[in-house]
């Protein structure tokens, strides 16, 4: 039973190795970062036009160029050739934002890598729309799985979506992880990535779920509903965060954003959201 089982493991890992990086809606994939998605001190040099395209389409464009095309009347144009609303110019409240964000709401909250202390509220990248993330990276737990591929994670192998290149920066974060001092090791053990769930307490979509979200270990992490038990998402919280800065800092170099700098604090969890760096001026 024993050998059986890890036979199996052995096969699925292959298996996860061996998924071709094909986006379900365009032939031309490509699993690296788009360049136009570069930190500005790397990206080539491109005169500045001048037009009215929010500075949120503007880094869909450049991020994830194999899905978004343009940006045309208030809609993001997508590579299938459908258009998605960009500002329903609905206002709402936080909580409405991320019970039903549209994609201008994405970028309602610019992220500033300055903040370790988030006042009420401020979170960005808390803030998804949903059709669009679904749109990219799978729109159920089965298409997701078909763009996982293995990445090395210290003692771990985990599946990460290599759409948009997910897994190429998340290999990049391990590779400068890996050269924090010793004693930084032990945040990275028993992390998970993929898992298509709900947020905890709520009917939202864990980011999890599109495979380009990986959670550290928990033994050293701290989620807001824990440290504040019966407190509601609406009431005011208490902030902790275990998580050292130089770890933040380093999966921010690669497109990922961090939970530690989110008001209701998730600081074990790192999000693939170069767009959202990208719009904030990183
Ligand atoms: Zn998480």
């Amino acid at each position: 039973m024993m050998k059986r089982l890890t036979l199996n493991c052995i096969v699925a890992l292959l298996c996860l190795n061996a998924q071709a990086c094909t986006p379900t809606s365009q032939d031309n994939a490509t699993t690296a970062v788009a360049p136009d998605c570069m930190p500005a001190e790397t990206a080539p040099k491109k005169d500045m036009e001048q037009d009215t395209t929010p500075l949120g389409a503007k880094a869909l464009i450049a991020c994830y160029p194999q899905f978004i095309k343009a940006y045309k009347n208030n809609t993001i144009v997508l590579a299938d050739g459908r258009a998605l609303p960009y500002d329903d110019g609905k206002a709402k409240t936080h909580e409405e934002q991320m019970d039903n964000a549209d994609i201008e709401d994405m970028f309602a909250q610019a992220y500033d890598t300055t903040i370790w202390q988030p006042t009420k509220n401020y979170e960005p990248g808390r803030i998804r729309n949903e059709e669009l993330m679904k749109y990219m990276y799978g729109k159920n737990a089965n298409d997701v799985k078909k763009h996982l591929v293995g990445v090395k994670w210290f003692k771990q192998q985990l599946p990460f979506t290599c759409i948009n290149g997910a897994a190429d920066s998340l290999r990049a974060v391990a590779k400068d992880l890996e050269k924090l001092p010793a004693q930084f090791h032990k945040y990275f053990d028993q992390s998970s990535s993929f898992y298509w769930r709900t947020v905890r307490g709520s009917q939202r979509l864990s980011a999890h779920s599109y495979g380009m979200t990986i959670d550290i270990c928990t033994k050293y992490s701290d989620f807001w509903r824990w440290k504040n038990p019966g407190k509601n998402e609406s009431d005011d919280i208490v902030y902790v965060n275990r998580i050292p800065k130089e770890i933040v800092k380093i999966f921010e170099k690669h497109g990922f954003v961090s939970g530690v700098r989110w008001y209701h604090f998730d600081t074990m969890h790192f999000e693939f959201r170069p767009d959202l760096l990208k719009a904030s001026g990183m």
